[in-house]
C-alpha cells in the first residue's frame, strides 16, 4: 500500500474564485456558449485548483471533486441509474437537474445540514446499474498531465443508496438500500478500472453513516466494504465520513479491510477512536463548515489522541471545503480585526498543511473553557389566543376567498433590478435614485397581481439580494462579504453573512417597503421576514455562545419588526423559516433541538394580535418528518414544497391531524416549466382531499426571484385559474 500523504482535504470549492462555473452554466443554458466552451472553463477551473492546492503544499490531492451540477446526480450517471425518462433527452444530465419543456427535473433536497442541495436518484427493483466511469477517470487523467496524481472522490455505494428514493411504480416496502449487491458490482468494477489508471487511492464518502442508523443499515455498510475490499488489485481504500462523529458505525467500519478512515474531530470527539488501530486516520480538525480560523491547541490536542491509536494520521478537514468561500484576502473592505479571526478555503487548506508540518507536541496547558451565559429572559408570554379565536378574527376583516392563492415572497429579480444594486454598491447610483427604482419594481409588481388575481399579494422582495443577506446589512452584530460566495446548487450560490457578535435591530428594515406596497392596491400586502433559525443557519456563526442563544438573540430583533409592521397596518405577516430542519443534529438530541427552535419562532411572531394573520413557509426541510413541529410554530397559515415531490406530502397522516392553513405548493419554481392548469387542478385536488377546503391555501413551491416574467405570468394565470375553477 501507498502511504497516504500527511496532509490532505477532502474536497474543495468548485463553482470558481470569481464564480466562473455559474456564469458558464447559465450562459451554455442560455444557448450564449457552446459545450466545448463550457467543458473548457471547467478543465480551467479543475487545473487552477489542483495548482493551488499543490502551491499551499498540500499532500493529497483530491480529483472528482468537480461538477457540472452536483456530486450525487454525478454518482447516478456513474452508476447508470438514469430514469428511462430522461434517457431520450437532448442532454439527459441537464434534464435530471433542471427538467425540460416536457418532464419534470428529479427532486431536490439539502446535502445533511448544510445549505448545499443534492439531486435526488430514483432507483426501482428495476433499475439497470452500469458502470460508466468517464468523469473521474478524466479527472485523474486530466490532473496526472497537470502533473499530479490525483485521489479519485465518489459518493460510497451506502450513502448513495440511503440518499436515494423508490423510483416511482416501485412496490411498497422497496428501499434502494435493496439494490446494494448490484451497486457494489459497479463500485468493484470502478476500483478495478482506477487501478489501472494507475491510481493508489480513492476516497469514498459515506457521510450518511454519521446519521443515526439502523442495525440492519450498519450491517449493509459491513458487508459493503468487507466486499470492496477484498477485491483483488485494487486501490487503497479511504472511507470519509463527515458532519458528526461515526457512532456505531466507527466498529463496522473498522471491522473491514479499508486501510483509511476519515473522522470528523470538529463535530466529533476522539472518544472510540481506539477501534480504529493500526488503520490510516483522516483526522479532520480544520472545519470545513466555518470560516473562523482553528484553534491550534485544539488541533493538536486532537491529533495526539489519534496519533496514540492510528497506524497513520492524516491532517485533513472535517469535510469537503465545498462549503465555505475561497478566499478571505479579497475581503479587503472588512474590519481588520474581523478579518483576523476568519479562514476561508485557501486559509484552511494553509491551516492543514501547517498542523501537518509541525509536531503535535506535548500538551498545553488547557485551552480555557467559555462559560455559556444565561438564556435572555424567558420566552415572552403568548399574547394569542388559540388558533380558532384567531382565524374568526382573521376571517371578520381579510375577506379573503375560499381557496386564497398567494405567492411566497419574492417577484423575478431582473437583470436591471441587479444592475441597479450593483451601481448603488459601486457608487455610480446614489440611493434617492436606487430606491426609486425598487418603488417602481414595486409598483409594476403590484400592479401584475391584481391583473393576474392573485389575493393575498407581496412588494416581491426587489430591495433584497438574499433574504437572509439583507436582514444581516440591516442588523447589527452582522458582517456581509463581497466575495464570500458558496454554491447552493448547480449555478446557483449563495453569500453567507458572518454573525459574528451580539445582534440587535438598530431600526425598523422592512416597514417603509411594506407601507408603499399596501398604499398602491385595497387588496391585502403580506409583509415578508426571514426566520430566526434561518438567518442564523445561513450565516456562518460565531462560535463562543451556545447556538440557541444566537437565535434566540435574532428572534428577538424579529419580534421587534413583527411589532412594527403591525403598528404600521399591515394585517399579513409571513416569517420564513425555510432553514427549521438545517440546525437539527443528525444524530441524537433532535427533539430537544426542534423545541427550542420551535420556540425561538413563537418569540419571533407571539408579539402579533390576534387579527394580524402569521404565515410562514418551508422548502427543502422534508416537511412530511417534522409536520408536528411545523404545527408547533402556531403560524396561521403554512407554505411547504410540494409540486416537485408530486404532492406526496399530503399522504402523511400528520396532514390530516394539522390544526392550520396549509399551502401546498402547486407550482416548482426550480425549473423554467410552467405547470398546465390541469396539473394544478390535480394538485389541489389531492390537498382537498387531504384538508377541510377552508384550510387550503394555493401558492407556488418557493419565492419566484429565480424565474422570468413570462414564466411567472403563465404559471401564476394558471395556478389562479385553477383555484377559479374549485372554487365553483
Ligand atoms: N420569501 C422568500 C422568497 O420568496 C422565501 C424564499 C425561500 O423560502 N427560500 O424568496
Ligand atoms: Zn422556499
Amino acid at each position: 500500500m501507498t502511504p497516504f500523504p500527511t496532509s490532505t482535504v477532502l474536497g474543495y470549492p468548485r463553482i470558481g474564485p470569481h464564480r466562473e462555473l455559474k456564469r458558464a452554466l447559465e450562459s451554455y443554458w442560455d444557448g450564449g456558449s457552446t459545450r466545448e466552451e463550457l467543458l473548457g472553463t471547467c478543465a480551467r477551473l479543475r487545473a487552477e485548483t489542483w495548482r493551488r492546492l499543490a502551491a499551499l503544499g498540500l499532500g493529497a490531492l483530491p480529483s472528482n471533486t468537480f461538477s457540472l451540477y452536483d456530486q450525487v446526480l454525478d454518482t447516478a450517471v456513474l452508476l447508470g441509474a438514469v430514469p428511462e425518462r430522461f434517457a431520450a433527452a437532448a442532454d439527459p444530465y441537464f434534464a435530471m437537474a433542471r427538467g425540460t419543456d416536457g418532464i419534470a427535473p428529479l427532486r431536490m433536497t439539502k446535502w445533511f445540514d448544510t445549505n448545499y442541495h443534492y439531486i435526488v436518484p430514483e432507483v426501482g427493483p428495476g433499475t439497470v446499474f452500469r458502470l460508466d466511469a468517464a468523469k473521474p477517470v478524466s479527472e485523474v487523467r486530466e490532473a496526472r498531465a497537470l502533473g499530479f496524481p490525483t485521489r479519485p472522490v465518489i459518493v460510497g455505494p451506502v450513502t448513495f443508496l440511503l440518499l436515494s428514493q423508490a423510483a416511482p411504480g416501485a412496490p411498497a416496502g422497496f428501499r434502494p438500500l435493496d439494490r446494494l449487491d448490484d451497486v457494489l458490482g459497479c463500485y468493484a468494477e470502478l476500483l478495478t478500472a482506477l487501478a489501472a489508471e494507475g491510481v493508489d487511492w480513492v476516497q469514498l464518502d459515506e457521510p450518511a453513516l454519521v446519521a443515526g442508523r439502523t442495525p440492519a443499515e450498519l450491517a449493509a455498510a459491513g458487508d459493503a466494504y468487507r466486499r470492496l475490499g477484498s477485491l483483488p488489485g485494487r486501490p487503497a481504500l479511504l472511507v470519509a465520513s463527515y458532519f458528526g462523529d461515526l457512532g456505531d458505525a466507527l466498529p463496522v467500519l473498522a471491522d473491514t479491510p479499508v486501510e483509511a478512515i476519515a473522522v470528523d474531530l470538529v463535530r466529533g470527539g476522539t472518544e472510540g477512536l481506539g477501534a480504529l488501530a493500526g488503520k490510516t486516520v483522516v483526522a479532520g480538525v480544520v472545519s470545513g463548515r466555518d470560516v473562523w480560523r482553528t484553534d491550534p491547541d485544539r488541533a493538536r490536542a486532537a491529533l495526539r489522541a489519534v496519533a496514540e491509536h492510528a497506524g497513520q494520521v492524516v491532517v485533513s478537514t472535517s469535510c469537503s471545503l465545498l462549503h465555505v468561500p475561497y478566499d478571505v484576502a479579497r475581503e479587503t473592505d472588512l474590519d481588520p480585526a474581523l478579518r483576523g479571526r476568519l479562514a476561508f478555503a485557501e486559509q484552511k487548506v494553509a491551516e492543514v498543511v501547517e498542523l501537518a508540518a509541525t509536531p503535535y507536541g506535548e500538551a498545553q496547558a488547557p485551552p480555557a473553557t467559555t462559560t455559556a451565559r444565561p438564556l435572555p429572559g424567558t420566552p415572552p408570554r403568548e399574547g394569542r389566543s388559540p388558533y380558532p379565536v384567531r382565524a374568526a378574527a382573521q376571517a371578520g376583516h381579510l375577506r379573503l376567498p375560499p381557496l386564497p392563492v398567494t405567492t411566497i415572497g419574492s417577484f423575478p429579480q431582473t437583470g436591471e433590478l441587479r444592475a441597479a444594486r450593483a451601481a448603488l454598491v459601486a457608487g455610480e447610483l446614489d440611493t434617492a435614485g436606487y430606491e426609486k427604482r425598487v418603488r417602481a419594481e414595486i409598483e409594476q409588481v403590484i400592479r401584475l397581481q391584481e391583473r393576474l388575481g392573485l389575493d393575498v399579494l407581496v412588494h416581491g422582495e426587489p430591495e433584497r439580494n438574499d433574504m437572509v443577506q439583507y436582514f444581516a446589512e440591516h442588523l447589527d452584530g452582522f458582517a456581509v462579504t463581497r466575495h464570500g460566495w458558496v454554491q447552493s446548487y448547480g449555478s446557483r450560490c449563495t453569500r453567507p453573512p458572518l454573525l459574528h457578535g451580539d445582534v440587535r435591530r438598530p431600526a425598523p428594515i422592512t416597514v417603509r417597503w411594506t407601507t408603499y406596497a399596501q398604499s398602491l392596491t385595497d387588496k391585502p400586502v403580506k409583509g415578508m421576514l426571514t426566520g430566526p433559525v434561518t438567518i442564523v443557519a445561513w450565516s456562518f456563526v460565531r462560535d463562543d455562545l451556545p447556538l440557541r442563544e444566537v437565535v434566540f438573540q435574532v428572534a428577538d430583533a424579529v419580534r421587534a419588526e413583527v411589532r412594527d409592521l403591525e403598528a404600521a397596518g399591515v394585517s399579513i405577516i409571513q416569517v420564513d423559516e425555510p432553514a427549521l430542519r438545517e440546525l437539527m443534529p443528525l444524530r441524537d438530541a433532535q427533539d430537544a433541538y426542534l423545541r427550542w427552535a420551535v420556540d425561538a419562532y413563537r418569540r419571533a411572531t407571539s408579539g402579533a394580535s390576534d387579527r394580524t394573520q402569521i404565515h410562514t413557509h418551508l422548502c427543502y426541510s422534508g416537511a412530511e418528518e417534522i409536520l408536528t413541529a411545523i404545527d408547533a410554530l402556531d403560524a396561521d397559515v403554512t407554505s411547504i414544497e410540494s409540486a416537485r415531490s408530486h404532492a406526496r406530502i399530503l399522504a402523511e397522516p400528520a396532514v390530516a391531524g394539522f390544526a392550520r392553513g396549509l399551502g401546498p405548493g402547486v407550482y416548482d419554481i426550480h425549473s423554467p416549466r410552467v405547470p398546465e392548469t390541469g396539473e394544478v387542478t390535480d394538485l389541489l385536488g389531492a390537498a382537498l382531499r387531504a384538508l377541510p377546503a377552508g384550510r387550503v391555501w394555493v401558492n407556488p413551491d418557493c419565492g419566484l426571484k429565480t424565474r422570468t416574467y413570462a414564466q411567472v405570468e403563465a404559471a401564476l394565470t394558471n395556478v389562479v385559474r385553477a383555484a377559479r375553477r374549485l372554487r365553483g
